[in-house]
């Protein structure tokens, strides 16, 4: 990039389809043309004369669009649930919805056994307690997974991708995830003060630790830590841990702040590939 604008061999090489262009310089192009419509003019420009396979194939594609375009207008109004719907999906990815609903059903066997009191191995523990700052942490992992997301490359390329995508949807994960946890807590009298800040601590780790080895990876490790340092520990000696205690509150709300910290200095990172590992 010169100054304002894309250079010229830039743009010469994307309407190409050049390989020999860095991926940063192709994500960069692809940001800036977003908002750019000058470069925008001098890219069609440049698939005109340097691509003219591309621009006879765009313009087949738009005379057989055009005559529908003139209908699709005129066509009644969405009803409300479905463009709800898309909405939702806007926010999420649709292969989502199974992975969500496991993680409610599993707060709902935890809510079983504790409702039962057949807490494995121990008396006191509340295994709606001992999941529920990690759940929403699998949420995310889900919902960032490249098996899980068949359309992860196309969302990785679009030039609104990272940070912001990676938000909502996290955002979108905790929408579902925190009103079952309140609901079981309530059930259960755990209250939101015991297990809220330790969930948002961990999603936020998970998100800064997402920016160097991807945010399905970060999860997977954070799960297994707290797995091994929490809730074992729990169900073997039946004492609830420490990290779930109030004297542990000032430490959760320290690694909140120090990985919203890390995700804002960090923000350019989540706007690659590599982040959806
Ligand atoms: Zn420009």
């Amino acid at each position: 990039m010169s100054g304002e604008h894309a250079s010229m061999r830039i743009i010469d090489g994307y309407a190409r389809g050049d390989t020999g262009l860095a991926a940063d310089e192709v994500w960069a192009l692809e940001a800036h043309l977003e908002t750019c419509a000058v470069c925008r003019d001098r890219l069609s420009a440049a698939v005109g004369t340097g691509a003219p396979a591309v621009a006879a194939l765009v313009d087949t594609v738009w005379a057989g669009l055009e005559p529908r375009l003139a209908t699709a207008v005129t066509m009644p109004r969405r009803r409300r649930w479905s463009s709800a719907l898309s909405r939702l999906f806007r926010w999420t990815t649709p292969v989502m919805v199974p992975w969500l609903a496991m993680i409610v059903g599993v707060t709902l066997v935890a809510l079983l056994l504790d409702l039962a009191g057949g807490r494995p191995g121990s008396g006191e523990v509340s295994p709606v307690l001992l999941l529920a700052p990690v759940l929403p942490v699998l949420g995310v992992a889900a919902s960032w997974s490249r098996g899980l997301d068949p359309a992860y490359e196309l969302t990785a390329s679009v030039p609104r991708a990272g940070l912001y995508l990676v938000l909502r949807r996290t955002a979108s994960v905790l929408a579902v995830v925190v009103p079952a946890l309140l609901l079981c807590g309530w059930v259960t009298g755990v209250t939101a003060a015991q297990w809220l800040l330790p969930c948002l601590a961990l999603t936020v780790t998970t998100l800064a630790l997402g920016g160097l080895v991807g945010v399905t990876r970060a999860a997977l490790a954070l799960a297994t830590l707290w797995v091994a340092l929490v809730v074992a520990p729990s169900l073997a000696d039946g004492q609830t841990s420490l990290a779930l205690r109030t004297v542990a509150l000032p430490a959760w709300a320290l690694i909140l702040a120090l990985g919203t910290a890390v995700v804002i200095a960090r923000r350019g990172a989540y706007a690659v590939l590599g982040a959806h590992r």
